[in-house]
């Protein structure tokens, strides 16, 4: 319309490119440079725009929506950096202009600066609120209230989006020897306050992995070992370090036992399954008398593993 077909070009292609993006959504997440150029791609359109048309096209306006869309496409940081920048080349391309007429030019920068600054200013302030209550959601949603470990959707999802490689991954599923008695003999409360410092017992012994709260006094450890012999010396170390610690709680010494079922991740398994098989292993344990460690054809207690 205003004879600007190089702007023209761009934008075809801009259109064509957020197009690709769309349709790949349906099958892949979008990844961030995807949204780093889309963001680059546009400034470019609008800041050309600006240096190209005569003020009175008032394409410079669309630097306006800019913000916005910087805050929802790349969040805080890169929305703040994004947001200065433009900022910085449509004041120097306006600044450099022959004429800013029909505006006189005060008014038109006051006018321009004040006004991308408040929708600066909201778009920062929203995104900072959303982004800390997606991530208090997020805890909610996922952590364990009472011990503060993962809980079984923390486990659905680390299993199913977070774990990249599978080969040599074990879990080893802990169940708390006759906790019933504590509860019976100290009280729920002291029962409750144990299971807390198991956790923490539990996140200690097995830095090196991942540990869930899967049932009330029962949970699951994951991580991948280099080898079998690997896998069952950790669970053997944990199993050792409950035995062996007293727990303080309301002047009591409280110490405890656990049982261990481990098992091997199969090519192909869910987590169910792969749950299915340590608990058949966790039943042998206990079958067996208890604080121990057990995995297919291996019975590995205290002696046989040290
Ligand atoms: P076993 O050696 O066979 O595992 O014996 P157990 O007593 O540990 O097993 P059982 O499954 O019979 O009992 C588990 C007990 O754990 C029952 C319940 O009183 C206790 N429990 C479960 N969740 C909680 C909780 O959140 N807090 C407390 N204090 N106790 C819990
Ligand atoms: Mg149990
Ligand atoms: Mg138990």
């Amino acid at each position: 319309m205003n004879n600007l077909s190089v702007l023209g070009y761009f934008e075809v292609v801009f259109s064509l490119y957020c197009f690709c993006i769309y349709f790949r959504l349906g099958k892949h997440p979008v990844q961030v440079w995807q949204s780093v150029v889309m963001c680059a791609f546009i400034s470019f359109i609008v800041v050309f725009g600006a240096y190209i048309a005569a003020p009175s096209n008032g394409v410079f306006v669309w630097a306006f929506v800019l913000p916005t869309l910087y805050y929802l496409l790349l969040g805080k940081n890169y929305g703040f950096i994004f947001s200065i920048v433009l900022l910085s080349l449509q004041s120097i391309v306006l600044i450099n202009k022959s004429s800013l007429a029909p505006f006189t030019s005060l008014n038109l920068c006051l006018n321009i600066l004040f006004a991308y600054i408040v929708i600066w200013a909201i778009s920062h302030t929203f995104e900072s609120s959303r982004s800390q209550f997606s991530k208090r959601l997020k805890k909610l949603a996922m952590l364990d209230p009472l011990t503060g470990a993962g809980n079984r959707l923390a486990m659905n999802h680390y299993f199913s989006v977070e774990l990249r490689e599978r080969a040599q991954l074990y879990l080893f599923l802990v169940d708390l020897d006759y906790f019933k008695q504590i509860n019976d003999k100290y009280g729920h409360d002291v029962g409750d306050k144990v299971l807390i410092e198991v956790a923490t017992l539990l996140k200690v012994t097995f830095a090196k992995g991942y540990v869930f709260r899967v049932g009330g006094e029962e949970f699951a450890l994951i991580s991948s070992f280099n080898s079998e012999h690997a896998a069952l010396a950790v669970a053997e170390k944990v199993r050792a370090a409950l035995e062996n610690k007293y727990i303080n709680v309301d002047n009591y010494k409280i110490n405890l036992t656990a049982s261990i079922g481990v098992a091997n991740y199969k090519p192909q398994q869910s987590l169910n399954e792969l749950l299915k098989a340590a608990d058949k292993q966790l039943y042998k344990a206990k079958d067996l008398g208890r604080n121990s460690v057990y995995y297919p054809a291996v019975k590995s207690d205290k002696t046989a593993l040290i």
